[in-house]
């Protein structure tokens, strides 16, 4: 072993301490270490954790001494200074390990004698709950008793003295440093000499409810003793320090990330009126007087569990009487959500905090947020509670393809199904209002869901139930919902236009969409049904532009076929437009109207000055007028 030469002989690492001494009531193992140091007269303060340093260096073991976290260092420091490693594990951070690792985590274990595993601190979580040996807390009138560092003062959520019902202190009475562990034990600030035994305490013996907190909170440390009566009243949603506090580290996070929205905390739920100004900055690290009213506002949300959470989180929505009510701090509380509900928790032993803070987000009809959704959409309770289904499960529920269920929800008669702000590509649907849906399905389709299928207006579905495309069941009697239509009918008269269609042409030509063609025909009596109705007739070609579509108005014509359509159309019924007749027959349209103002012929059909007549009845009347044959238009010869 290589002991150097500028080491005293008197700290030859590989000897115990020749002064040694017990442990003191709760004391750190930090404390311990800088009595045996003082006891054992090493001047230098860093000379002891040297010597163990060496001693573990020479076992290839890469450790502090004074924050332990293998068994073969606890065998050094117990050879070191003859206190058992039962006494050594209980002195230091790795005590609180239990409770201050996230039960959700796989807490790492430490090897301990005959085969026995000891939960071991993971550094993050240390940092992250209990104090630094640099930045230590103390109670003066404990200093004043025996100098000395007690192990109640390291969690970051202690707060105050049991024994003495005062708010711990955490820094320098004069110069107002942060006190260290050593400088703790030496009762002095090493920096301006200041007693600080002498730091003025703040008495909170008035406080009934802090001390209660402050009583539980210090329990599940096991740095005090269980107050059971203060427990029997609490009534907490378990027993167990491993389930508590973590929820109580929730809520107080919640409660400092909603700080700038509300700058109060809030106090005990009786005085809710009112608050605390205590301000805490972002990423601060709480004084002892922070941690207090926060960690006691945090525990008002365990009492009387589920109740005392809720009031908490009604206090923090409306219970602001300084201010307008900020309709900000609604956004907050959704944002709340994430933190609580994106936890692992789900399958833990805090799985009930999730599903109690849910209940009071669907309860007031806060909008869940989509992350949260996509986190939680296969877990078996939020699907129950928050009565959701995916796009999966809703198809399969109402018998239709993801397409075919998207064509009713995208805009059409399930968009009541979708959960506000849902997300577009994997929305969510109300688990009652679908199975609505599936019941009224029960006795056919409705004019909304048959508008959602074809994707046009209602006219054109009426329109199309007018001309016999569609039939339905019984008469309607304007009600939107009333089930009138087989599905497989539409489906099938949906399917059966598809069919008909002819794909895009390669070469150019004069397509024009179905609303364009309405637009153009549609004053001649020509309107989607009957366009619809001539393409199932084949009497004009519809094409479309996709192998798939999904609207009737996905239909396109050629211009010059939907041009010649009317006159088609009524040819079939042996009319003829009175112009077109004068025309063939040379002679002018006028007198086609003298003849109907004289009575001599009624028109079929008249679009204002467009009339159509039976052919038969024009031709005989032109006849009678001389009219006898056809005549062939000079225009039409030329172009011959
Ligand atoms: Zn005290
Ligand atoms: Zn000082």
């Amino acid at each position: 072993m290589n002991t150097s030469t500028t080491t005293p002989s008197l700290t030859d690492s590989t000897i115990p301490l020749l002064q040694r001494t017990a442990l003191w009531p709760n004391e750190s193992l930090a404390s311990a270490l800088e009595r045996l140091r003082q006891l054992n007269f090493y001047t230098h303060r860093n000379l002891l954790s040297t010597v163990g340093r060496e001693r573990l260096a020479a076992l290839n073991i890469e450790d502090k001494l004074d924050q332990p976290a293998r068994l073969e260092t606890f065998q050094q420091l117990a050879n070191l200074t003859h206190l058992t490693l039962d006494e050594l594990y209980a002195a230091s951070n790795q005590r609180f390990a239990e409770v201050v690792t996230p039960l959700e985590q796989d807490s790492q274990k430490m090897p301990w004698l005959d085969n026995v595993l000891r939960p071991r601190l993971e550094p993050r979580w240390a940092h992250q709950h209990l104090r630094s040996s640099a930045a230590a807390q103390f109670c003066p009138r404990c200093l004043q008793a025996t100098a000395y560092h007690r192990l109640n003062w390291v969690p970051r959520a202690v707060a105050i003295c049991l024994d003495h019902l005062c708010l711990l202190a955490d820094h320098c009475p004069r110069c107002g440093k942060h006190i260290t562990v050593v400088e703790v034990v030496n009762q002095h600030c090493f920096k301006c000499q200041a007693d600080l035994r002498h730091t003025p305490q703040v008495s909170i013996l008035r406080d009934k409810r802090g001390i209660q907190s402050q009583q539980v909170i210090q329990s599940w440390f096991k740095v005090a003793n269980s107050p059971d009566e203060v427990i029997a009243v609490c009534h907490f949603p378990s027993s167990l320090s491993c389930v508590l506090y973590p929820l109580l580290c929730l809520i107080a996070q919640q409660l400092l990330k909603g700080q700038a929205e509300w700058p109060n905390l809030p106090r005990p739920l009786n005085d809710l009126a009112t608050s605390i100004k205590v301000i805490i900055k972002p990423h601060q690290r709480l004084t002892s007087t922070q941690a207090y009213h926060l960690y006691q506002a945090a525990f008002t949300g365990l009492r009387n569990w589920p109740n005392g959470l809720r009031q908490l989180l009604n206090a923090y929505r409306d219970c602001d009487n300084t201010n307008a009510r900020s309709p900000s701090r609604q956004s907050y509380l959704c944002r709340m959500q994430y933190d609580w509900l994106r936890s692992d928790w789900q399958t833990s032993p805090l799985a009930f905090a999730q599903q109690d803070f849910l209940d009071y987000v669907l309860k007031r009809g806060l909008p869940l947020m989509p992350s949260v959704m996509d986190h939680l959409q296969d877990v078996p309770w939020f699907i129950e509670r928050a009565g959701l289904w995916t796009q999966g499960q809703t198809s399969r529920l109402l018998d239709l393809s993801p397409t075919d269920l998207h064509r009713f929800y995208s805009y059409g008669s399930l968009t009541n199904c979708l959960i506000p702000h849902t997300r577009t590509r994997e929305p969510r649907f109300k688990q009652a209002e679908v199975l609505a849906v599936k019941q009224r399905w029960n006795t056919g389709w409705s004019l909304k869901d048959v508008i959602s299928w074809l994707r046009v207006p209602p006219t054109d579905v009426l329109r199309l139930v007018e001309i016999g495309l569609l039939p339905i069941d019984g008469v309607w009697v304007g009600d939107d919902e009333q089930g009138l239509f087989n599905p497989q009918i539409v489906k099938d008269f949906f399917a059966q236009i598809v069919a008909r269609l002819k794909p895009w042409p390669d070469a150019w030509c004069d397509l024009i969409s179905m609303s364009r063609a309405v637009a153009e025909v549609d004053w001649l009596g020509v309107d989607l049904a009957v366009l619809v109705q001539s393409v199932l007739a084949e009497r004009v070609l519809g094409h479309q532009r996709s192998p798939q579509i999904e609207s009737l108005y996905h239909i396109y014509f050629s211009q010059a076929a939907i041009f010649k359509l009317p006159d088609q159309i009524y040819a079939a019924r042996g009319w003829i437009a009175g112009v077109k007749f004068a025309y063939e027959y040379g002679f002018p349209a006028a007198l086609v109207h003298d003849w109907e103002a004289a009575g001599s012929i009624k028109s079929q059909l008249s679009f204002g000055s467009h009339c159509y007549f039976d052919q038969q009845q024009l031709k005989e009347l032109a006849a009678k007028h001389g009219f006898l044959s056809p005549v062939v238009q000079p225009s039409r010869k030329r172009r011959t």
